[in-house]
């Protein structure tokens, strides 16, 4: 049974803040982690972004600090009191964007700090006093060392997507903050996965933590429909444009493997006409910032992006995502299409399978439990012309489709892939974070054809048929090697 958020006798000004959010029910991360942080234990969660996790730990650390709350202007009397650790810049503003709004009818200050943007301003917050500090380690680790940030006096520390920073290298970075901080406190760890490293970490730094487990992160929506197209690499982009346009797709997240193709790629979908924006570490600050905003007020259609860029973004209802590349960890299939198809919406998630891209299919199919079907991509500008007579050479008829002819099997003709149940998700799900939702209302100064429309006419000007493509032929047999 879901419990509200009225049975948890939560102070009137974070009450107020939770209903005017539209937060009715609890998740299941925040059902079973808010009581257990409310009674002061430690807790070790495995549960993605996107799963609630941020109200999970936020309210009950505000609740346990509304003893404090108190009106006065001066610094000394709003210390440091929770400390909460993120891996990227982009995370730590929109969890710091969310506790604002959990804490905006509290007395509670709360500030983000992290790298690659001016000290000066984030100083000048720090020096205002805030209850709530939200940070990437090596900025924190830059105010610390100019005295800007003072940490005696930490109650509450949360260690957010803590494998990622394990990742990224930060280890040396968490323990030395950690060690300014008094020993007497309260401490959360999230992760998505509790690999060997995390558990050292948290018997390092967590006393007899409560376990909470939700959503195992394998499970993939079956709001989401996914689809894995056997394409050579010359022909991904010619494959993009294409179901874009089948497909009447408004936005979409494209993913790539590495800094260089993603940015690669960006410059190569600019140039044929879509509007894109890319997301990758090598980016500065603020660009970043720009690219996040202009996807998400509709300015930029596509957003390509890495996995360490995009990880955990809180963007919404995206109705498509595409794996340009096919990652090299299962687990970041399930995070990429995780994006798509939130809260019962119907998603759309293509993958762009390599013949090299096997193993990486097959490892897939292994986490999410599920048979993946290689299909063959079959693209518009290839498929034969009618003939006077109705038949083609290879002995298959054509089927004329209103203005469309295609070249089809009598079953295929009964169910074309193009027209398969599809509703293109128009309506944002119901409004929690209007911030976020804010891609899919229709842009008002967007054409009202998308840019893919006259890039595709232009690109379909090409006609040579991939050397990958074996029309109409199952590719199912190739998990079935064995090697
Ligand atoms: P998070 O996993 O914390 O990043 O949260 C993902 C999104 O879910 C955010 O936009 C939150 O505002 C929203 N959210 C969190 N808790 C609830 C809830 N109980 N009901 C509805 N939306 C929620």
């Amino acid at each position: 049974m879901t419990s509200s958020f009225s049975n948890l006798s939560l102070a009137e000004p974070l009450a107020r803040a939770v209903a005017e959010m539209g937060y009715e029910t609890m998740t299941p991360i925040q059902e079973q982690a808010i009581p257990v942080v409310l009674q002061g234990r430690d807790v070790m969660g495995a549960a993605q972004t996107g799963t609630g996790k941020t109200a999970a730990f936020a309210l009950p650390l505000l609740q346990r600090m509304m003893k404090h709350e108190n009106a006065s202007t001066s610094p000394a009397r709003h210390p440091v009191r929770a400390l909460v650790l993120l891996p990227t810049r982009e995370l730590a503003v929109q969890v710091a964007e969310q506790v604002k709004l959990y804490a905006k009818y509290t007395n509670l200050n709360s500030a983000v700090v992290f790298g690659g943007m001016d000290m000066k301003p984030q100083t000048a917050e720090l020096k205002k006093g805030v209850e709530v500090l939200v940070a990437t380690p090596g900025r924190l680790l830059d105010h610390i060392e100019a005295k800007n940030a003072v940490l005696n006096q930490v109650e509450y520390v949360v260690l957010d997507e803590a494998d990622r920073m394990l990742d990224i290298g930060f280890l040396p970075d968490l323990q030395r903050i950690l060690s300014y901080l008094p020993k007497q406190r309260i401490t959360l760890l999230f992760s998505a996965t509790f690999s060997p490293e995390i558990k050292r970490l948290a018997s390092s730094y967590l006393q007899d933590p409560v376990t909470i487990e939700v959503a195992r992160s394998n499970a993939t929506a079956s709001t989401v429909e996914q689809h894995f197209y056997s394409v050579g690499a010359d022909d991904k982009r010619r494959a993009l444009h294409q179901i874009l346009k089948a497909r009447d797709l408004k936005q979409a997240f494209v993913f790539v493997n590495s800094k260089l193709g993603c940015a690669r790629l960006a410059r190569s979908l600019e140039r044929e006409g879509l509007k894109t924006t890319a997301l990758h570490g090598d980016k500065s600050q603020d660009e970043r910032l720009k690219a996040l905003d202009s996807f998400k007020s509709g300015e930029v259609d596509l957003l390509v992006c890495t996995d360490v860029a995009a990880r955990g973004l809180d963007i919404k209802d995206v109705p498509a995502v595409f794996n340009f590349d096919v990652p090299f960890n299962a687990e970041d299939y399930v995070h990429r299409i995780g994006r798509t198809g939130r809260a019962g919406a119907s998603g759309l998630a293509v993958s762009f399978v390599a013949s090299s891209d096997q193993r990486l299919v097959a490892d897939i199919e292994k986490l999410i439990k599920t048979k993946i079907e290689l299909e063959p991509m079959e693209f518009e500008e290839d498929r034969p012309r009618i003939s006077e007579q109705g038949r083609i050479n290879d002995g298959r008829r054509m089927y004329r489709e209103g203005e469309n002819a295609v070249m089809a099997t009598p079953r295929e003709a009964r169910q074309p892939r193009e027209r398969r149940e599809y509703t293109p998700h128009r309506q944002p799900v119901v409004s929690r974070d209007p911030f976020f939702d804010q891609p899919y209302e229709p842009s008002a100064t967007a054409d009202a054809q998308p840019a893919w429309e006259a890039a595709v006419k232009a690109s379909s000007a090409r006609g040579a048929v991939s050397a990958n493509i074996k029309p109409k032929k199952k590719v199912a047999a190739l998990f079935k090697t064995g090697s």
